[in-house]
């Protein structure tokens, strides 16, 4: 039987406590594996990848206990944690520092104590968030449909993307719900006058920047203010999020 090298700590390991990647390479069930967050998906994953995920975790987990954490039990409600997601790991919403934690917790004996990891993002990355649903075979034999609220940063080195677990659809429209709130954008057809204004700039700023396409005329800075404009009216505005998170992660850096 062949026996491989951890490629990240180097340690000799078996078939059984191996974990094969996307790009060939081996690391160890025993210490480098447990590094990652459970939901991570090592098989779709290179060396690189994980390298990054584990570099994402040891940073994250830091924030998590020496910033966030304390936060959970703030008097001041402005600077109180949203606690969201069920089952697997929780997603943590810190709208004081501009930051979400993704915390995985772990029992080490039967009420004797746990450690947690987090993967911490800047609220203001959060691209994407949408209701997904997927069927699977429950412990018992029946299936059962899992529900989750599938989430996606941009700019982000190591797991950018992961599905949060919730109860029931409901639970994903108020996550909706909250996660529009911060962003300032209504997806109702009861958009106020504002959202209605922005969205009359976005359109008129992309026909204005197709005219001058059609006549060769577009200049990059023309380009670059369609895509401010869009943005802004998909994404909301971010300018607040990204000062507030910079704020918050400059003792990190
Ligand atoms: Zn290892």
């Amino acid at each position: 039987m062949t026996k491989h090298n951890c490629a990240i700590c180097g340690a000799e390991i078996g078939l059984v406590s191996e974990q094969k990647l996307a790009d060939g390479n081996f690391i160890c069930r025993k210490v480098c594996s447990k590094k990652t967050f459970k939901i991570y998906d090592k098989v779709n994953a290179t060396l690189g990848d994980v390298t990054a995920h584990i570099e994402q975790v040891e940073k994250g987990t830091r924030i998590w206990n020496e910033l966030l954490l304390p936060l959970k039990k703030a008097k001041d409600k402005k600077q109180k944690l949203k606690c969201l997601g069920t089952g697997g790991p929780l997603l943590y919403v810190s709208p004081s520092t501009g930051l979400v934690a993704l915390v995985e917790t772990n029992y080490k004996f039967f009420l004797f104590g746990k450690t947690q990891k987090a993967c911490v993002y800047r609220l203001a990355d959060l691209m994407q968030y949408t209701y997904e649903e997927e069927k699977v075979k429950g412990s018992d034999g029946k299936m059962e449909t899992k529900k989750y609220c599938a989430m996606m940063f941009k700019d982000t080195a190591g797991m950018y993307g992961f599905r949060l677990g919730v109860s029931n659809s409901q639970s994903f429209d108020s996550i909706e719900k909250y996660f529009d709130t911060l962003f300032g954008i209504q997806k109702t057809l009861r958009n106020s006058f504002k959202n209605a204004k922005r969205q009359m700039d976005a359109i008129k700023s992309v026909t204005s920047a197709a005219k001058a396409a059609a006549a060769g005329t577009l200049d990059e800075e023309q380009a670059a203010a369609t895509v401010g404009a869009l943005d802004a009216s998909v994404y909301g505005d971010r300018t607040e999020w990204i000062r507030k998170a910079d704020e918050a992660l400059a003792a990190f850096q």
